[in-house]
């Protein structure tokens, strides 16, 4: 989530955001977009009923149990699922009875900070936003690996945990200038056949206050290299809330990209920013293409202001993402559903300068959102595994895994009795299929 702006009082970086919440009484969100994931599956013709063709890639996974139910049999026939019947012959995997639940999309992570797979890192103590981002660039500078040989490490291990596509977030700052998104191409280039990725250009260390990013942003939206350009706190952290925004949205407008600002502030000060993010998305026809990370603004709204913001949020159709980070900054999934708002869910930071904390495993994520909102019954867990498949598949403009005719093949097979269970006891990933294609097996990515 990356903070921007430090709170009063002692710090960790969990800390500071809950007290930049309890500060503004609010919470954050997180961004969306609905520009097409740049890999798609290898094999995705549609296909999704009838006899198939010929020639066309038949795969049956037999004896599975589509969310716990009844044991049957999934065609896939090149790369979606299809209710016509397996021809003699299709090449055939056996299920051994396992639950078949859609595979997961993480709406927001940091690929490019982690130190995933390297030596452990001891932190410092950090107050204050510069002493994290200090920590960050050192960090980033001490490693020996190639952010796109970081970067690739966790991609695949999310790609082991089920993970079928992600919004990835990598800083593009004088610092660093373009090496975070260009490492998270490389990555995504080597995982296209598994992982449909999205590249956010985050301007961590703030678009005004930090000179010669506005420049990188540009430069990575020439280059194609990115799907969105990324902000932070335009009022809390750059202190310039109309620079900002049309700087970044000045930006998406030239390239034909999307927006996907993380936003931290609270109280007014978020939502004035909300406020002008949904100005300027209407007033450039962007309509679709924005995402708000974190909006710890949010939560904290009555029910009469959230609904107002709601409806305008929906009117743009701009998706909002939350890590679920704790009960007073998760975003109101449900409420903001049904105001017909997008929402998805992310890790954010894994085992970076920030924190010592993340995984890259939505299921874990789902475990957490079920959590920090104190769920207890069947239907309310089944919805954390949602907003962490769906959610973020409405956020990536991605179709629904539903293991319905005519979607994608990307489904993860596990031992269990049944989809509440599986949130709460997290088994092994069994099988990850993408496009049809099994992925991963028994916890290992398959390269
Ligand atoms: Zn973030």
């Amino acid at each position: 989530m990356q903070k921007s702006s430090a709170p009063t009082g002692p710090l960790s970086r969990r800390t500071m955001l809950a007290g930049a919440a309890a500060l503004a009484g609010t919470t954050a969100a997180a961004a969306v977009t609905a520009v097409p994931a740049s890999a798609a599956p290898a094999a995705s013709v549609p296909a999704a009923s009838g006899k198939p063709g010929r020639g066309a890639r038949t795969v049956v996974f037999r004896n599975v149990r589509p969310f716990g139910a009844a044991a049957t049999d999934l065609v896939v026939v090149d790369g979606r699922i299809t209710d016509g019947p397996a021809p003699r012959g299709a090449k055939s995997v056996d299920g051994g009875g396992r639950i078949a639940l859609p595979s997961l999309v993480d709406a927001h992570i940091h690929p490019d900070k982690t130190t995933w797979g390297g030596d452990w890192v001891s932190r410092r103590p950090a107050e204050t936003i510069a002493d994290f981002v200090e920590q960050d660039v050192e960090l980033f500078r001490a490693q020996t690996r190639s952010v796109g040989e970081r970067a690739y490490g966790l991609m695949s291990h999310a790609v082991s945990r089920g993970t079928r596509g992600m919004r990835a977030h990598a800083d593009v700052a004088p610092a660093y200038g373009l090496a975070g998104v260009e490492g998270l191409a490389e990555a995504r280039r080597r995982l296209a056949h598994a992982l449909d990725v999205q590249i956010v250009a985050f301007p961590q260390h703030g678009v005004i206050r930090t000179p010669g990013t506005a420049r990188l942003l540009e430069e990575g939206a020439r280059r194609g290299v990115v799907d969105m350009i990324g902000g932070i706190d335009p009022i809390g952290f750059d202190h310039a809330l109309d620079e900002h925004l049309d700087t970044v949205f000045g930006i998406a407008d030239r390239h034909g990209v999307g927006v996907d600002i993380h936003l931290h502030d609270g109280g007014d000060e978020g939502v004035r920013a909300i406020r002008g993010i949904i100005d300027r998305t209407k007033a450039l026809s962007l309509t679709g293409k924005v995402t708000i990370s974190h909006v710890f603004c949010l939560p904290a709204l009555s029910e009469r202001d959230l609904g107002a913001l709601a409806t305008d949020l929906a009117a743009q159709d701009i998706a909002l993402t939350t890590v679920a980070p704790s009960r007073d900054l998760v975003l109101p999934v449900a409420r903001l559903r049904e105001h017909g708002v997008r929402v998805g869910l992310g890790s954010d930071g894994v085992r970076d300068s920030w924190s010592p904390f993340g995984n890259a495993d939505m299921l874990h994520r789902a475990h957490i959102l079920g959590w920090v909102t104190d769920v207890r019954l069947d239907e309310e867990l089944a919805d954390c595994y949602r907003a962490a498949a769906h959610g973020g598949a409405d956020v990536m403009g991605l179709p629904h895994a539903d293991l319905k005719p005519g979607a994608p093949a990307d489904f993860v097979l596990v031992k269990g009795q049944g989809l509440p269970q599986v949130v709460v006891d997290m088994p092994q990933r069994d099988f990850v299929v993408h496009g049809g294609v099994i992925v991963a097996r028994d916890g290992e990515f398959l390269s």
